[in-house]
Formats: C-alpha cells, sequence, structure tokens
C-alpha cells in the first residue's frame, strides 16, 4: 500500500522561541521547493504544530522519499497512511490492515501510542491505545505489549481523518536554507569545496558560487564539470547563482611577474578578492573554501593567514578540521565524489611552482604583488566585467 502523507519531524528549530514559526515556513518553503521538482501535486501544510506533506494520487515514493531526505531541518519524516473516521471498530479494521501490509505477520514488542488532535474524539487516548492494543494481539498472535522498550511504535493522530505511522526515515538535520543569511562559495571541481558547500547550506546559509575558469588551459569540460557540481549542491540548497570568472590573464600576469614558489598563494589572494567583489554585489555576509590545514601547501596556517589577509569578510572553512578520508566519505554520501573525481584540469593544477612556498609572509607576498601595480587592477576589472553568470539547479 502507498502510503498518502508525510509527518514532518524537526527539532533544532523547534528551540527558536519566538522566532520559530519563521523556521517553519523556511521549512516549508524548502519543502515545497524541494517536491515542486517532482511535481506540483503535493501540498506541505502547517498544522497544529506539526508539518505535513501529502502526496498527489500519482506519486514515486522513491523519489518523494529522497528529495525530503535533501530538505535541510528535516531530522525525521514517517510515512503516513490516512483512513476515513469510520468510528473506533473501523478503525481497528484500518489498523489492522495498516499493520498486514506494513509489518505482516509482526512477532515482535509493541505498543499503541494514540495523539488526539481533535478533541471532540469520543475516547481518550489510552482508551484507543487498549482498545487497538487487544485487536493487534488478536490479529497477531505472536506479538507482545511492551510499553516500555517497544520495538515497534504504532502512532496514530486523530483528526479529522485517522492518521497511522510507525516507520521514520532519517532527514538531513540542519536549518532550513534562507535561515541563516547568504554565502559565496569558491567552488572548484575538487573534491572539497563542494562538500564546504553543503556544510555551510546545512546550517541554513543560501548559496552563492564562484568558479575561476582559465581557458584555453582549463577545458570546457573542466567548466562543465563545475556546474554539475553546482547543480548536485543545488539539490539540497537550492538555485544556485554560479559567476564564472576568466581568469586567464590574471594568472598569466602573475606567473610573468611574481616568483613561481609564490605562484599559488598570490593567484588565491586574487580570487578571493574576486570573489568578495561578487559576494559584495550579492548581499553575502562571507566566503566559503574548501581548504583543510595542512592538506596541501597552499593551506597550512601560514597560507590560510596570507589568503585572509586580502578579505574584509569572514571566510568560513567549513572542512578546516577534516582529513581527506572523511571529507571523501562525506562527498560520496551527498553524490559529489564521482563527478570531483573526473580528470579535469584545475586552473591551480596548472600553474603551480614545483616547491611552492609553505610559510609564506604576509610582509614578502605583500611585497611580491606590487610588481603586478602596472595592470592587475585593470585585469581584475576585466575579469569582473566579463564575468559569466550561470543559474544552477
Ligand atoms: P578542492 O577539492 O575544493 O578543489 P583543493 O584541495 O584542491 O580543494 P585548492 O586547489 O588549494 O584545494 O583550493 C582550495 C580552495 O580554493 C578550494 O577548496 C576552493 O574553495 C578554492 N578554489 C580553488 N580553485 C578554485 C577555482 N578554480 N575556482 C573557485 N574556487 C577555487
Ligand atoms: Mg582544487
Amino acid at each position: 500500500m502507498k502510503v498518502h502523507a508525510y509527518l514532518i519531524k524537526y527539532a533544532e528549530i523547534a528551540i527558536k522561541g519566538k522566532n520559530r514559526y519563521l523556521f517553519e515556513d523556511a521549512l516549508v518553503r524548502e519543502i515545497r521547493r524541494s517536491l515542486g521538482r517532482l511535481s506540483d501535486g503535493y501540498t506541505v501544510e502547517k498544522e497544529q504544530g506539526r508539518i505535513y506533506v501529502y502526496c498527489p494520487e500519482e506519486y514515486e515514493e522513491e523519489e518523494t522519499r529522497e528529495a525530503l531526505s535533501k530538505v535541510f531541518g528535516i531530522v525525521e519524516f514517517c510515512p503516513v497512511c490516512i483512513y476515513e473516521d469510520r468510528g473506533i471498530d473501523g478503525t481497528g479494521e484500518d489498523v489492522l490492515s495498516y499493520m498486514q501490509d506494513f509489518h505482516p505477520g509482526y512477532s515482535g514488542s509493541f505498543k499503541v501510542h494514540t495523539r488526539r488532535a481533535k478533541k471532540s474524539y469520543p475516547l481518550t487516548s489510552m482508551e484507543v491505545n487498549a482498545f487497538l492494543g487487544e485487536k493487534i494481539l488478536d490479529a497477531f498472535p505472536e506479538s507482545h505489549v511492551d510499553v516500555h522498550e517497544p520495538e515497534l511504535v504504532l502512532r496514530l493522530e486523530i483528526r479529522d481523518k485517522i492518521y497511522i505511522y510507525s516507520q521514520s526515515c532519517k532527514g538531513p538535520g540542519g536549518m532550513p536554507i534562507g535561515t541563516s543569511g547568504k554565502a559565496m562559495v569558491l567552488l572548484s571541481g575538487g573534491i572539497d569545496s563542494p562538500v564546504a558547500a553543503y556544510m555551510i547550506a546545512k546550517r541554513g546559509v543560501t548559496i552563492d558560487a564562484v568558479y575561476f575558469h582559465a581557458p584555453p588551459y582549463t577545458s570546457d569540460r573542466a567548466r562543465q564539470k563545475v556546474v554539475d557540481l553546482a547543480a548536485i549542491v543545488a539539490q539540497y540548497c537550492g538555485k544556485i547563482r554560479l559567476h564564472v570568472v576568466n581568469f586567464t590573464d590574471i594568472q598569466l600576469y602573475i606567473y610573468d611577474q611574481c616568483p613561481h614558489d609564490e605562484l599559488t598563494i598570490i593567484m588565491r589572494r586574487y580570487m578571493m578578492r574576486i570573489a568578495e567583489h561578487f559576494a559584495a554585489e550579492r548581499r553575502c555576509l562571507g566566503l566559503v573554501t574548501g581548504e583543510s590545514i595542512g592538506q596541501v601547501a597552499s593551506q597550512t596556517m601560514q597560507s590560510l593567514a596570507a589568503t585572509d589577509d586580502v578579505c574584509t569578510m569572514p571566510v568560513y572553512r567549513p572542512v578546516i578540521g577534516m582529513d581527506k578520508q572523511e571529507i571523501v566519505e562525506l562527498a560520496r554520501k551527498i553524490g559529489t565524489f564521482d563527478t570531483s573525481i573526473l580528470p579535469y584540469e584545475d586552473c591551480c593544477t596548472i600553474f603551480v611552482a614545483k616547491h611552492p612556498v609553505t610559510k609564506p609572509s604576509i610582509k614578502t607576498i605583500r611585497h611580491s604583488e606590487t610588481r603586478l601595480a602596472e595592470k592587475i587592477d585593470s585585469l581584475v576589472e576585466e575579469a569582473i566585467r566579463t564575468t559569466e553568470i550561470v543559474e544552477v539547479g
């Protein structure tokens, strides 16, 4: 039997006091967005402190569950079957048919838990529990009641109709997108930055992104890979406005003018400057990168300090303390890994030095950058002016 609805459970957002309704509204909006990609037949309603998703007549259970499992703010969602209120005897029959469908031949421990949302219902919750418990024991003679630690809790919600559920699926947790401001993610084609985007989005942050492209050194396939990664992240966080910056001339100029062991760090500083420009334009409250301490030469604490040196906005690095293996696991879980490992060149790897500095001094780097004085401002302006915007998701 197909379920009719899903009861959405959320935790973190429920503790937000007076702001609670704002968070619930955001969650409802996000669920609508996510399911709206499948069909416009779903209705999502907030009723009496609960959020219900009502499914259309025709729908795919699998894809519905997958969509819900990607909505931040959902801790759990429970598939619910809905029956007409035909009086307690009729409900008894419905409970048995529910049990036969979802727990055929059930032989473990259980309890019935009733919640009366409709206060005019003629029986108390305890009376309903007792009545239905008896029915189940009769129909499933191997089963037994355990009110303390049952293996199965059959839940009934008495509304205008009777809602029955007993299972739950895991949601991603976190906070609904749109409740925590916006951030600009520096999104490369690698493994780390899509994971960083996911992690920051999970805290309710709306995501915009910037990608530095270096044609002809990086191919259209490398660019497409970033668009594809953004599309995967967008399944969780909604549409992403991706800024594709043509970075070639800036890179070549740095390559010509600056010491080669400082290339990566100087390039990263220009990436941050340009990203911050778009972040300000889009009213973002911070920048996000996929850096992790010590992973490569440009991610030592000294290098990170040298990149931060050019930023006025906070730089968030959600994977900063994670090992590569942990990042890879998360990338697999969220579905970005297989795309991330496609072997297309990255703009940083092409201009990378054999022996990059690992402990850059900010003073030295600033000094090296003075060699760029002649042309860099106009190159940055040009890069900003020619940036292409791609709406992804
Ligand atoms: P990733 O797997 O995210 O590419 P990485 O380990 O390869 O990270 P770097 O190449 O040093 O590390 O880049 C560090 C961070 O800088 C990235 O996580 C990303 O946020 C940003 N970044 C690097 N290259 C680009 C690019 N071409 N476009 C946008 N952001 C980039
Ligand atoms: Mg990279």
